[in-house]
């Protein structure tokens, strides 16, 4: 099933660490969003970790800059309105958090919002000692395929101001798993939770570009596989793992649609299936907030 980026117990924070610990089988809390989305907008809202805030910035000559700590945020709209778009990590506390927007004459505003607790479930598994203890070949490999990936994800350019909207289409036709958020405990180590959505499809079957996009990695690495990242502008990108083949390179610009390679059984995995991952200002989103019901 999934893999993801998997860092050893050691890198997770202490948060993470303490809920791997709580009870089995916890049944997830519907999500309470402080704001709900107009119908027919996309990414739908979602306070919750691995959710979405919309914020309103309201009018505006220019695009307003707007971030969340360091890092920017996609602002979208027009003179009329502007709304950031905060990606909430799965790691976030709940309560209340804030983003900076920055005034064109130069000052700087804090905007509030709340993060509503969500409770996802959880999975224990016992497996053989070597999957879940890197020997120290593979340690080096993933250490050094994370410095790498730190780099694609921080990638940010402007917003594609020709996208109508950020609804995406499913990459791949198939039945997706829920698991977005569920929290893994294997040999009673806590991992990182799964921060995608997994459509099992046949290996071989076409994975296609649910929005238009840049490619801007490809590469074989050890836990998510064969795998292509996009950037659709503006601090969103997406990933696709554990691919038969990849069919994109780095620097092609896919329409919505467009072939970027095949499902496969690349990488940590137990069988054929896409994981898909969905990255808004680098926390890990559930992709399911850029589908139609
Ligand atoms: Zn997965």
């Amino acid at each position: 099933m999934p893999a993801g980026l998997i860092p050893p117990a050691s890198l997770l924070t202490r948060r993470s660490a303490l809920l791997g610990g709580l009870g089995l089988l916890a049944l997830p809390v519907a999500g309470q969003a402080a704001t709900p989305a107009p119908s027919g907008v996309w990414p739908k809202a979602l306070q919750v970790p691995g959710g979405i805030a919309r914020l309103s910035l309201g009018p505006s000559t220019v695009r307003p800059v707007a971030r969340q700590g360091h890092v920017p945020l996609l602002v979208l709209g027009d003179v009329v309105g502007w709304t950031a778009l905060v990606g909430i990590p799965l790691s976030a506390e709940p309560g209340e958090a804030a983003i900076t927007v920055q005034a064109p004459e130069g000052g700087e505003r804090q905007l509030a919002y709340l993060i509503e607790a969500k409770r996802y479930s959880e999975q224990r598994l016992t497996v053989a000692p070597r999957t879940v203890d890197l020997s120290p070949e593979d340690q080096a490999r993933y250490e050094g395929e994370r410095a790498h990936l730190e780099t694609v994800m921080a990638t940010f350019s402007e917003p594609w101001p020709h996208l109508p909207s950020l609804r995406m289409q499913v990459p791949v036709p198939g039945r997706r798993s829920s698991s977005f958020g569920l929290r893994r405990v294997f040999n009673g180590q806590a991992r990182n939770p799964h921060s995608g959505m997994d459509i099992a499809a046949g290996t071989g079957t076409k994975v296609a570009a649910p929005l238009p996009g840049r490619v801007i990695d490809t590469g074989d690495y050890f836990f998510n596989g064969q795998t292509v990242w996009l950037d659709h502008g503006g601090g969103l990108l997406s990933m696709y793992c554990h691919l038969s083949a990849i069919d994109a390179q780095t620097g092609d610009v896919l329409k919505t649609g467009e072939r970027l390679g095949a499902v496969g059984a690349t990488g940590r995995v137990t069988g054929p299936h896409l994981h898909w991952g969905v990255m808004l200002n680098r926390a890990m989103v559930d992709p399911a907030l850029f589908l139609a019901a």
